[in-house]
């Protein structure tokens, strides 16, 4: 049985017919399709319109005729530049990868002051300095981070709890800003933070080198503290009064907060976004939680399932708009990224959604011992006992050897999405990432069977409530055009 149609099909005339480009399509729901070209740009078809577009049998005069053309899914005798305009805008997709590494995040301890039992990096306990990065590790990261070609560089600081060694962050911004005076890098730092611990002078050191904050805001201070225990179980309280230094400080917009969805939170999407409206965030990232670390050795990973979590997001989501709709601006920054991939020639550059993978050719992890990680989840994947994605050392390896390793190019190369089962077929592939990290930690397979794929089930079902929530209200498409940009 042969799978295609034969090739003098694709060659009609174009003084006869059209051309077909090239695109994918998959079903949304009741009768209609979605159609997505090589940029990723969509259309959403009736079944009976696709059927007789594949055919060439649609009417130059169908109303859908000039939107499948303007969109680059069919040439006629008319697209003059519709093959140049496509590419042009392909290869504004795929300019990331000229740049290569820009994310370079530098783990400076594994020394934590809290216990978080959803904790996706197996932290320390506070004293034991063993779990510090040395200056001697840092500087020979910092000579790996200035060989990637990016014209952006941004060096993260991350933990355990970062600040707990902010000796060592002093020491590697003074060294990468002296590096930089000849290098001319866009350079930027952030130090990812409980906060628990910052001081004035943390806050004036990142106030003069101009570091943004990131830090952790789980919800309301009663499911923040019990997500996030600590001795004196004050941790929310100490996020907040964080937050505001931090920002009296550095500036409003330079401190920003992630949030981890836990079974408690399930019930109460609507309180944290309520959080998040109070404190002031121009949005929130409504995450799941990733299946590494003590999120695993605790069980949190399992206590429940993506189905449930899909309705605590869509439930967090159709509740941002309607804030929206009230006239609060606020986003889901998840969907936000989603969208800049649907609405936009612009690649966003979040790793999980990203084929070819993400993991070190757009970011990479130093550990505070001086392995070197694809990707913060392959650190996280380590730290259980597994080093499939630790791809060399900074005292043992050249820029060369790491970044053209075996273990860094085989998983990109199996997991590539374009060539993968179903995901090669799948109209969303354009939106999509391969997640290699995710996939071999969950399946034992760089790939991974999609059908089974948590990853996949989550990113489909929300690739097809955006388009869908598109196409049935101009009032979000407005919304989600505005997110997009
Ligand atoms: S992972 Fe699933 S949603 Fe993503 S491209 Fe592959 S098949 Fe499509």
């Amino acid at each position: 049985m042969t799978k295609f149609a034969p090739l003098a099909e694709f060659r009609k005339p174009v003084e006869a017919t059209y051309q077909l480009a090239f695109f994918r399509f998959s079903p949304l729901e009741g009768d209609r399709y979605v159609l997505t070209n090589q940029a990723g740009e969509y259309l959403v078809l009736p079944r009976s319109v696709l059927s007789s577009f594949i055919r060439h049998e649609l009417s130059s005069s169908d109303s859908y005729y000039s939107r499948l053309r303007h969109r680059h899914f069919l040439f006629d005798a008319s697209s003059n530049l519709g093959k140049a305009l496509l590419a042009n805008k392909v290869r504004t997709k795929a300019k990331r990868l000229e740049n290569f590494t820009s994310l370079h995040i530098m783990v400076v301890s594994l020394r934590c002051e809290h216990s978080c039992p959803y904790c996706q990096v197996s932290r320390q306990s506070e004293d034991r300095s063993a779990f510090d990065m040395t200056e001697e590790t840092a500087e020979k990261a910092l000579a790996l981070v200035f060989r990637s070609p990016s014209p952006s560089i941004k060096i993260e600081f991350q933990g355990g709890e970062p600040l707990l060694n902010f000796e060592l962050i002093r020491y590697v911004v003074g060294r990468a800003e002296q590096i930089n005076s000849s290098e001319q890098r866009d350079l930027q730092f952030v130090i990812t933070t409980n906060l628990a611990v910052v001081d004035n002078t943390i806050l004036e050191f990142c106030r003069l080198h101009d570091i943004l904050i990131s830090t952790s805001l789980d919800g309301p201070a009663d499911l923040h503290n019990a997500n996030r225990p600590r001795p004196s179980r004050n941790s929310y309280e100490l996020a907040v009064a964080g937050i505001q230094k931090a920002r009296k400080v550095l500036g409003h917009e330079r401190v920003s907060a992630l949030m981890t969805t836990t079974k408690t939170s399930l019930s109460k999407g609507r309180q944290i976004i309520d959080e998040y409206v109070q404190l002031q965030f121009p949005g929130i990232f409504l995450r799941p939680l990733s299946p590494y670390g003590f999120a695993i050795k605790t069980k949190s990973y399992a206590a429940y399932d993506v189905d449930r979590w899909l309705d605590f997001y869509f439930d967090g989501l159709e509740y941002i708009i309607d804030l929206n709709r009230r006239g609060l601006p606020f986003k889901e920054l998840y969907a936000s990224t989603i969208l800049t991939k649907m609405l936009t020639p612009f690649e966003p550059g979040y790793v999980d959604l990203m084929s070819p993978a993400g993991i070190g050719i757009s970011a990479v992890v130093y550990n505070y011992d001086g392995d070197v990680y694809a990707s913060d989840e392959a650190r996280m994947l380590a730290e259980m006992g597994d080093k499939t994605f630790r791809i060399g050392n900074v005292h043992d390896n050249s820029y060369h050897e790491i970044f053209a390793s075996d273990a860094l190019l085989d998983p990109i190369e199996q997991s590539f999405a374009g060539s993968a089962p179903m995901c090669s077929e799948c109209a969303f592939e354009p939106y999509c990432g391969s997640d290699p990290v995710f996939h071999m930690a969950t399946q034992r397979d760089f790939v991974g069977l999609k059908t089974r794929s948590a990853f996949c089930h989550r990113n489909m079902t929300i690739f097809k409530r955006l388009i869908s929530l598109m196409e049935d209200s101009p009032m979000i498409r407005e919304l989600f055009l505005q997110w997009a940009n």
